[in-house]
């Protein structure tokens, strides 16, 4: 299947420059949306993980049906304010700015191995102070699967050599 015919492109979206890969026009058409689970599940179906972690919000509409098809748990990262209790906070570089991201502080129990997924790799920033997060809390981050990679951008090699699949190149 086409997965990258499926994807809109916005050009300077939201700021001049940006090259915006709009996710929506591939998840609303249902065979695709499934055949991109399915095959970024695939993936890393040689990885054992205990959960899903998926930044908002497009990281939730990756990582919640791939940790549902597994039968694994799903933990958001989201945006501050938003988690009602207790939680850690971690800043992070996006290709168009610096934003923060929250998790609950009992969502990644010690030892737990945690499979990020989000709909995109840019520049690395936000999986990588994902993975140091992650760390923080005694856990390790098995595998990164996202929808599409800007490989021109190098976002993996901020990853440590952490395993990372990805479905369609720019
Ligand atoms: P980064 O931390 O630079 O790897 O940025 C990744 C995050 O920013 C992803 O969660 C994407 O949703 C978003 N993002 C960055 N660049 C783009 C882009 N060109 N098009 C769509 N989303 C993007």
């Amino acid at each position: 299947m086409d997965l990258k015919g499926k994807i809109r492109e916005i050009q300077d979206f939201p700021k001049e420059g940006i090259s915006f890969k709009d996710v929506t026009t591939l998840l609303a058409d249902g065979e695709a949306y499934a055949y991109a689970i399915d095959k970024m599940l695939a993936s890393v179906e040689d990885v054992e993980f205990d959960v899903v972690l998926g930044p908002e919000a497009r990281g939730f509409l990756i990582g919640a049906p791939i940790a549902y098809a597994a039968r694994k748990a799903f933990v958001p990262v989201r945006k501050p304010g938003k988690l009602p209790y207790e939680t850690y906070r971690f800043e992070y570089e996006l290709e168009y700015g610096t934003d923060v991201l929250e998790i609950h502080k009992d969502a990644i129990k010690p030892g737990a191995r945690v499979l990020i997924a989000d709909d995109l790799l840019a520049t690395g920033g936000t999986v990588e102070s994902i993975i140091r997060m992650v760390e923080e809390f005694g856990a390790e981050v098995v595998g990164c699967v996202f929808l599409i990679e800007l490989s021109f951008l190098n976002g993996r090699e901020k990853l440590g050599g952490c395993r990372a699949e990805s479905l369609v190149y720019y």
